[in-house]
């Protein structure tokens, strides 16, 4: 395809609610999209990135700079470019993931347009809805995250994963199970906030019948996370720590881990991600699908990856209003404990045109 636009639009938005992980916490986003469009069919997808490092040493004002000063007037130099080609058009921007991920997805989106295909039916998605799983942030209480989940709970979400830190834990987990009781699925994710040294804090875990711990120590340390698996009955989640297919065959050749939290934008696009969906299901690891405090545009991605078949977990799948009091596209609503997926061409939804305007949107051209 030669493209007629590639733009970066950025989109102020606030959260509903403050969101606390070990590495930040996070009240506002400015929403990174990436625009591209070809004989008047367009293609649209976000940056998952953040505005403080921690997650990622890609942070939203890094990666506006890369795409805007670098990768998009790269892209606009190429004269014929498919979505298969991103990966190696951009194998020189180590560390930038998410941007890569983006451009990719954007041309994904693109083509599947111009072919009239869903990106669901196009990556093989089986369902048409998936139960949804929500991320509650960290609080200075344990009275407040056990409010906030209750009202999860009430709204029909089974799955709730809690954002921990050393120290705190123990009476987390334990006045959340005591809340909801055995039947909703509960998870809990440090972030790489643990060491070796204080890993027994994460052991006594174990009464409580997680669905599994997710990356309790550093994104390089496989070794710690392997002698944790090896140690305790709950089962251990990477999420940072893999980046790429080649990642994941080293965690599991040593045993650091039996599920997988999979995010497209982290291992650098949906055709890694896939390559990662297709390794896990071969090794029998469970697979589930994280966020990225994600909009619309993102999430359509993320709700399709979902409902493919080696996805064996409830991810961090949930509606609209759970980030925003406002999307920028048709909201994602919540029947039943279930999200539908989108089944219209390309990814399912676009930007609204007028919720970008009132949202201030700014948008840069290559
Ligand atoms: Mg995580």
């Amino acid at each position: 395809m030669r493209l007629d636009a590639i733009e970066l639009v950025r989109v102020p938005m606030v959260l509903a609610r403050p969101f606390g992980a070990a590495h930040s916490t996070v009240s506002t986003r400015d929403v990174l999209l990436v625009h591209v469009s070809c004989e008047g069919l367009h293609g649209w997808s976000e940056v998952g990135v953040l505005p403080e490092p921690g997650y990622s040493t890609e942070t939203t004002d890094l990666a506006h700079d890369v795409l805007v000063r670098e990768m998009l007037p790269f892209l606009r130099r190429v004269s014929d470019v498919t979505s298969a080609d991103v990966g190696s058009i951009f194998a020189d921007f180590q560390g930038r993931p998410a941007s890569v991920a983006a451009i990719e997805a954007a041309l994904i989106d693109l083509e599947c347009r111009r072919s009239h295909v869903s990106f669901a039916d196009r990556i093989g998605a089986l369902r048409d809805t998936v139960a949804a799983g929500v991320a509650v942030g960290l609080h200075d209480e344990t009275a407040e995250t056990v409010a906030e989940v209750r009202g999860y709970v009430a709204r029909g979400y089974a799955r709730v994963k809690l954002k921990i830190i050393p120290g705190m834990e123990y009476e987390l987990v334990s006045a959340v199970r005591g809340e909801v009781g055995d039947a909703v699925h509960l998870m809990v994710d440090a972030n790489g906030s643990y060491h070796r040294s204080n890993a027994s804090l994460l052991a006594a875990l174990d009464e409580f019948s997680l669905t599994c711990i997710e990356q309790p120590f550093a994104v390089d340390d496989l070794e710690t996370h392997a002698m944790l698996a090896g140690a305790i009955s709950t089962p251990i989640c990477l999420d940072e720590s893999i980046s790429c297919v080649s990642d994941l065959r080293q965690a599991l050749d040593i045993g650091a881990c039996s599920v997988v939290n999979l995010k497209w934008s982290r291992v650098g696009g949906v055709y890694e991600a896939l390559r990662i969906h297709d390794e896990c299901a071969l090794a029998g690891v469970d697979l589930w699908i994280g966020g990225m405090l994600s909009t619309g545009v993102g999430k359509a991605v993320d709700v399709a990856l979902s409902a493919l078949p080696g996805v064996t977990m409830i991810g961090d799948i949930s509606e609209s209003s759970r980030y925003f009091a406002e999307d920028i596209t048709e909201d994602f609503t919540m029947h039943h404990g279930r999200i539908a997926v989108p089944h219209d061409v390309g990814i399912g939804v676009v930007p609204l045109g007028e919720r970008l305007l009132h949202m201030n949107a700014r948008v840069y051209s290559a």
